[in-house]
């Protein structure tokens, strides 16, 4: 089954960590991007089953719910969309009202992800976002009210000046509203982020003794305990931990999402987007404007064309297979890939497993939790 995945490159405002492939809100710009992500669908379409739908951005919420009923309509058009399509809209709160969310349920979406972010005001001013906690509480009783019936919400840690207690009161609020899925991310900063050129400033003054130092981000050790205790409480608030980053009620986990990391196909329209379908991948131009104006003429926006060797195939399945809480069986893996995965890797991961970093029973191996912090240094061994 493929997943669909539609690219929305426009945002309220950019945030000071972020760098995706975005831009800010242009109304004619996106009047002209819709009627192109139609066009594309309707080109690409081979009537292959499609079981998810994924809005992502950029801030995909910005849409008006009929051009995201058009678009999904496009998507079934082009594609076997299945009756029960889990479909996604990423959703950043202060662009919802209930009666905005009843009309993206009503266009078809089935699942709403909140990018919370932090709830602490403070923190997301500094981010960049331009919502605060409270308007978090307000958006998720709006999709309730609306009828959404899968709600998930993004936290970030390893901010500046986040603490410990900072950190896990962001996660109990969060537990308070009962999402039916989270992700956890580690803040990532980009060479020129305006965030990190902020941190810069202000750390020397810091250790000079003269500056707060809340703009400092917890020690590497401090930043483990943040994510291990964080998946305690949420172990104990009745969510399953099934990825690096993400935990869902049972059932709640994301159908679109795992397909990135159980080698899936996945078909993404819009600037930017990538796809991988039948060994085949590529993405599609970046720049908004570029990309309208190849689709309005009928050119190609595929960058990159390529087929995935076998080997790197492999490769993949191992890196993504292991960020998965149920690790790799290793019998399948040796049907799909020809290749037994603890016979010819084992040997190197023995000092991981002796050091409780990797765990291997009834022939499936992964990472514990603790191994997940060391993830890319353990799964070095399979390059
Ligand atoms: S709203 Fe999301 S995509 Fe847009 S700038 Fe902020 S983090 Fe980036």
């Amino acid at each position: 089954m493929l997943g669909l995945y539609v690219h929305i490159p426009f945002c309220q405002a950019l945030c000071s960590y972020c760098n995706f492939n975005r831009g800010l809100f242009d109304a004619d710009l996106k009047a002209r991007y819709v009627p192109a992500l139609v066009r594309e669908l309707r080109e690409a379409g081979d009537g292959r089953p499609a079981d998810t739908i994924f809005f992502g951005g950029g801030t995909p919420s910005l849409l008006e719910p009929a051009e995201v009923a058009q678009i999904i309509d496009a998507c079934a058009g082009a594609f076997a969309l299945s009756p029960d399509a889990e479909i996604t809209l990423e959703t950043n709160p202060e662009t919802v009202t209930v009666d905005r969310l009843a009309a993206f349920r009503d266009a078809g979406i089935t699942r709403v992800s909140f990018g919370a972010q932090s709830f602490d005001d403070a923190q997301l001013a500094r981010l960049g976002r331009i919502h605060d906690a409270r308007r978090i509480e307000t958006a998720v009783e709006a999709a309730r009210m609306a009828g959404i019936g899968n709600l998930s919400l993004d936290l970030m840690f390893w901010l500046p000046g986040q603490t410990h207690a900072s950190w896990l009161a962001s996660v109990d609020r969060a537990i308070a509203l009962a999402p039916d899925h989270l992700s956890l991310y580690l803040l990532e900063l980009y060479p020129n982020a305006p965030l990190k050129e902020a941190m810069a400033r202000a750390v020397p003054s810091t250790t000079a003794g003269t500056a707060s130092d809340d703009w400092i981000q917890a020690s590497d050790d401090e930043a483990a305990d943040m994510y291990l205790d964080a998946l305690d409480r949420l172990d104990a608030a009745g969510y399953g931990q099934y990825e690096i980053s993400n935990v869902a009620r049972p059932g709640f986990e994301s159908r679109h999402n795992l397909k990135y990391w159980t080698a899936g196909a996945w078909r993404g329209v819009g600037c930017g987007a990538h796809s991988t379908v039948d060994s085949r991948r590529w993405h599609n131009v970046a720049a908004t404007a570029d990309y309208v104006a190849r689709i309005t003429r009928g050119a190609s926006v595929e960058v990159q064309p390529h087929l995935i060797e076998p080997r790197a195939r492999i490769e993949e399945a191992l890196f993504t297979g292991l960020r998965l809480s149920a690790g790799i069986d290793e019998r399948a893996f040796a049907r799909d890939y020809g290749l037994d995965p603890w016979a010819e890797y084992g040997g190197k991961l023995e000092r991981a497993v002796d050091a409780g970093l990797v765990w291997r029973r009834a022939d499936r191996f992964g990472l514990t939790r603790r191994g997940m912090l060391l993830a890319n240094e353990i799964l070095s061994v399979f390059v």
